[in-house]
């Protein structure tokens, strides 16, 4: 294993304009895992309850992903629920119910304490910090995090992101995290709050990159049709870290090649249209490396000038 996620394993429910799904396979921490396992050996933490059902883990399981850390607890799995504006690019989030999650105390197994790398997706913030001060001295820490714990647990965010080397946040986030509206001087004020590589996301606009050498911009994919975006930014996040971690980069070692960051944003952007394609975790059922290599060539086509 090489890179450990926590963050949540859950049950969505989620409608777009294609269709409704009740209850399908999500989290941000399932999302994060199943696309940086394509690129480097994935563990998780995180909890379910007794209703998790056995073939979610084995999709898990068919990707290499180790679950050593993920516990099963009395209780519900983590629920949340959204609904999609008729363009996709707005969500309003129905239910957020963190049932088992609400009393978790993470306690990494041993093997994972010293892996290199360490992605803290999406859950409370303190929980981040609690896997974080577990493991013994990881090369490269991110993170991910939203709204909901920016307006909820400011300080505990704050104080919780001033660890990580990389944080990927939406563009709304960012502006809310930082009380800026300009987003090259939210992303200055973010930076100079710990993460010096920081991402940000922008949906069907692309993201953007800023970092010690300046700031880099990469359209998104041109998908032709997005039926469910639930995890795209999350998997935006695998692609990118993965990558980082199967480059084996050691920023304590001297800083991090620009060009493989901006690289990292170019998987990230792969990965995240891939997930858009289908609902929930479904693409990830039949998705190739291969096939995440043919896109990343034509993201070359696209940009090329
Ligand atoms: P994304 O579309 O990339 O923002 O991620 C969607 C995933 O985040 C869904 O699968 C949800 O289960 C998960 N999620 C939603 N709200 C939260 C929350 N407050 N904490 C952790 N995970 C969440």
């Amino acid at each position: 294993m090489s890179l450990v996620v926590v963050g949540s394993v859950a049950y969505d429910g989620v409608e777009t304009p294609y269709g409704r799904r009740e209850r399908m396979l999500g989290g941000a921490c399932t999302y994060v895992a199943l696309a940086a396992s394509y690129f480097t050996q994935v563990g998780v933490v995180g909890v379910v309850g007794d209703d998790f059902d056995p073939a979610d883990r084995r999709l898990l399981e068919e990707h290499g992903i180790d679950l050593g850390g993920l516990e099963h607890a009395p209780g519900k799995t983590f629920y949340w629920s959204g609904v999609y504006s008729e363009d996709m690019n707005d969500r309003v989030t129905l239910r957020t119910e963190l049932n088992v999650f609400a009393d978790f105390r993470p306690e990494l197994p041993a093997h994972y304490r010293s892996q290199p790398y360490l992605f803290l997706a999406n859950i409370q913030p303190a929980l981040q910090r609690r896997v974080q001060s577990q493991m013994s001295a990881p090369r490269l820490v991110g993170g991910d995090t939203m709204n909901y714990w920016i307006e909820n647990r400011r300080e505990e965010l704050i104080e919780t992101l001033a660890g990580w080397d990389v944080l990927l946040i939406n563009d709304s986030e960012a502006r809310l995290l930082s009380g800026e509206r300009n987003l090259r001087r939210a992303a200055e004020r973010i930076r100079a709050m710990g993460p010096k590589i920081l991402v940000i996301k922008r949906g069907e606009y692309g993201a953007l990159l800023f970092a010690d050498d300046g700031a880099f911009a990469a359209p998104a994919y041109l998908l032709d049709s997005v039926r469910d975006p639930t995890g795209a930014g999350d998997c935006f996040a695998g692609g990118f870290f993965g990558y980082l971690a199967e480059q084996g980069v050691d920023p304590g070692a001297g800083p991090i090649e620009p060009r493989l960051l901006r690289r990292a944003v170019i998987y990230g952007s792969v990965m995240g249209s891939f997930c858009c394609e289908q609902f929930g975790v479904d693409r990830f059922r039949t998705l190739t490396r291969a096939e995440i290599d043919a896109r990343f060539q034509e993201f070359k086509a696209l940009t090329e000038f």
